[in-house]
């Protein structure tokens, strides 16, 4: 899977990651490319605490209680 950071965080807290077919994904200047990774536990074990998931992205169901467990994992 490819997945891509935004670029700005909000509210200089959080970056939001995502993936290629997200519609919320920003142009192509607003986001950052990551390598490609097995699944979504794979990339977030890579990536710093600041990082949410975008609930969006993850719409259907057994990617929304992945969406969900991660981000309670990260105390969000
Ligand atoms: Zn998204």
């Amino acid at each position: 899977m490819i997945f891509y950071l935004e670029r700005k965080s909000r509210l200089n807290k959080y970056q939001f990651l995502h993936i290629a077919e997200c519609e919320l994904l920003p142009l192509e200047d607003g986001r950052i490319e990551l390598e490609n990774h097995e699944s979504l536990s794979e990339v977030l074990s890579i990536l710093p605490n600041n990082i949410k998931i975008c609930s969006y992205c993850f719409k259907n169901k057994s990617n929304q209680l992945a969406t969900k467990e991660a981000n309670e994992k990260r105390n969000f």
